[in-house]
Protein backbone atom coordinates (compact mmCIF):
# COMPACT_ATOMS: atom_id res chain seq x y z
CA UNK A 1 0.00 0.00 0.00
CA UNK A 2 1.30 3.57 -0.60
CA UNK A 3 0.94 6.06 1.70
CA UNK A 4 0.98 9.97 0.83
CA UNK A 5 2.24 13.13 2.56
CA UNK A 6 0.18 14.41 5.61
CA UNK A 7 1.59 17.67 4.41
CA UNK A 8 1.61 17.94 0.62
CA UNK A 9 0.32 15.04 -0.56
CA UNK A 10 2.90 13.30 -2.36
CA UNK A 11 3.43 9.69 -2.68
CA UNK A 12 5.81 8.69 0.12
CA UNK A 13 8.81 6.74 -1.65
CA UNK A 14 9.68 3.22 0.71
CA UNK A 15 13.00 3.70 1.23
CA UNK A 16 15.56 1.81 3.33
CA UNK A 17 17.63 3.06 6.17
CA UNK A 18 20.39 1.97 7.91
CA UNK A 19 20.93 -1.49 5.53
CA UNK A 20 17.21 -3.01 7.16
CA UNK A 21 14.90 -0.41 8.38
CA UNK A 22 12.30 0.89 6.21
CA UNK A 23 10.84 3.83 6.12
CA UNK A 24 8.26 6.32 4.17
CA UNK A 25 10.03 9.08 2.25
CA UNK A 26 7.96 11.91 0.93
CA UNK A 27 10.52 13.29 -1.84
CA UNK A 28 9.02 16.79 -1.77
CA UNK A 29 9.30 18.06 1.66
CA UNK A 30 11.94 15.60 2.61
CA UNK A 31 9.54 14.41 5.58
CA UNK A 32 9.60 10.93 6.70
CA UNK A 33 6.56 8.15 8.12
CA UNK A 34 7.73 5.75 10.02
CA UNK A 35 5.51 2.59 11.40
CA UNK A 36 4.89 1.84 15.38
CA UNK A 37 8.46 -0.43 15.90
CA UNK A 38 10.75 1.40 13.30
CA UNK A 39 11.33 4.22 15.75
CA UNK A 40 12.78 1.19 18.02
CA UNK A 41 14.52 0.12 14.81
CA UNK A 42 16.74 2.87 14.28
CA UNK A 43 17.34 3.73 18.02
CA UNK A 44 18.82 0.43 18.08
CA UNK A 45 20.76 0.92 15.29
CA UNK A 46 22.06 4.47 16.47
CA UNK A 47 22.80 2.01 19.64
CA UNK A 48 26.31 0.88 18.34
CA UNK A 49 28.00 3.67 16.83
CA UNK A 50 26.78 6.83 18.45
CA UNK A 51 29.73 7.61 19.54
CA UNK A 52 31.20 8.70 16.13
CA UNK A 53 29.07 11.55 15.28
CA UNK A 54 28.18 12.41 19.03
CA UNK A 55 30.38 15.45 19.32
CA UNK A 56 29.81 16.78 15.77
CA UNK A 57 26.17 18.89 16.19
CA UNK A 58 25.99 20.79 19.17
CA UNK A 59 22.20 21.19 21.36
CA UNK A 60 21.69 24.42 19.36
CA UNK A 61 21.59 22.79 16.10
CA UNK A 62 19.52 20.39 16.47
CA UNK A 63 16.87 22.57 17.73
CA UNK A 64 16.81 25.04 15.31
CA UNK A 65 16.47 22.27 12.50
CA UNK A 66 13.26 21.67 14.71
CA UNK A 67 12.43 25.07 15.03
CA UNK A 68 12.19 25.42 10.60
CA UNK A 69 10.58 22.89 10.30
CA UNK A 70 7.55 23.05 13.14
CA UNK A 71 6.93 26.91 12.18
CA UNK A 72 5.87 24.91 8.65
CA UNK A 73 3.22 23.18 10.15
CA UNK A 74 0.27 22.21 11.52
CA UNK A 75 -1.86 19.59 12.63
CA UNK A 76 -1.54 17.07 9.93
CA UNK A 77 -3.60 13.58 9.35
CA UNK A 78 -2.44 9.91 9.79
CA UNK A 79 -1.32 8.76 6.72
CA UNK A 80 -3.21 5.42 7.51
CA UNK A 81 -6.10 6.07 9.47
CA UNK A 82 -6.46 9.72 8.71
CA UNK A 83 -6.96 10.38 12.58
CA UNK A 84 -5.46 14.20 13.32
CA UNK A 85 -1.76 13.09 14.34
CA UNK A 86 -1.18 14.59 18.24
CA UNK A 87 2.17 16.60 18.39
CA UNK A 88 4.62 15.60 21.27
CA UNK A 89 7.55 16.14 22.40
CA UNK A 90 9.75 13.18 21.82
CA UNK A 91 10.88 12.07 25.43
CA UNK A 92 11.40 14.41 28.10
CA UNK A 93 13.11 17.20 27.51
CA UNK A 94 14.24 16.19 23.73
CA UNK A 95 12.92 19.09 22.53
CA UNK A 96 11.63 17.80 19.26
CA UNK A 97 8.60 17.99 18.44
CA UNK A 98 7.09 14.75 16.52
CA UNK A 99 3.41 14.08 14.95
CA UNK A 100 2.43 10.84 16.64
CA UNK A 101 -0.64 8.82 15.61
CA UNK A 102 -3.18 8.81 18.27
CA UNK A 103 -4.47 5.42 17.28
CA UNK A 104 -0.73 4.43 17.27
CA UNK A 105 0.34 3.17 13.59
CA UNK A 106 3.34 5.74 13.84
CA UNK A 107 4.63 8.66 13.49
CA UNK A 108 5.09 11.59 11.22
CA UNK A 109 8.82 13.51 11.02
CA UNK A 110 9.27 16.57 9.62
CA UNK A 111 12.40 16.90 7.52
CA UNK A 112 15.20 17.52 9.85
CA UNK A 113 13.55 15.75 12.52
CA UNK A 114 14.77 12.17 11.99
CA UNK A 115 18.65 13.60 11.86
CA UNK A 116 17.82 15.15 15.74
CA UNK A 117 15.91 12.46 16.92
CA UNK A 118 19.39 10.47 16.49
CA UNK A 119 21.16 12.83 17.78
CA UNK A 120 18.87 12.78 20.84
CA UNK A 121 19.23 8.67 21.00
CA UNK A 122 23.19 9.04 20.78
CA UNK A 123 23.49 11.85 23.89
CA UNK A 124 21.29 10.44 25.71
CA UNK A 125 22.82 7.08 25.18
CA UNK A 126 26.19 8.70 25.43
CA UNK A 127 24.95 10.18 28.99
CA UNK A 128 23.21 7.90 30.75
CA UNK A 129 25.50 5.27 30.46
CA UNK A 130 24.76 1.68 31.40
CA UNK A 131 22.43 2.98 34.18
CA UNK A 132 19.26 2.46 32.35
CA UNK A 133 19.25 -0.14 29.77
CA UNK A 134 18.50 1.51 26.64
CA UNK A 135 15.09 -0.37 25.96
CA UNK A 136 13.43 0.75 29.40
CA UNK A 137 13.76 4.52 28.11
CA UNK A 138 12.76 3.64 24.70
CA UNK A 139 9.93 1.56 26.16
CA UNK A 140 8.34 4.36 28.50
CA UNK A 141 8.74 6.70 25.59
CA UNK A 142 6.75 5.23 23.02
CA UNK A 143 4.34 4.66 25.97
CA UNK A 144 3.93 8.61 26.11
CA UNK A 145 3.69 9.07 22.23
CA UNK A 146 1.33 6.20 21.49
CA UNK A 147 -0.78 7.05 24.52
CA UNK A 148 -4.07 8.08 23.11
CA UNK A 149 -4.74 11.32 23.70
CA UNK A 150 -8.37 13.16 23.56
CA UNK A 151 -9.33 14.15 20.58
CA UNK A 152 -8.99 17.17 19.77
CA UNK A 153 -12.57 19.26 19.08
CA UNK A 154 -13.00 21.64 16.54
ZN1 LIG B 1 5.79 15.92 1.87
ZN1 LIG C 1 -3.19 6.34 12.29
Amino acid sequence: MSLSCPRDRSALKPQTYEAKIEIDACPTCRGVWLDKGELEAIQEAREHDYSKTLAELPDSVARSINKVAQAASGPVGCPKCGAEMAVREYAYCSQIVIDACPEGCGIWLDAGELQALEKFFERSQAEAGDVIPLRWRLWATLAGVFKKSAPASK
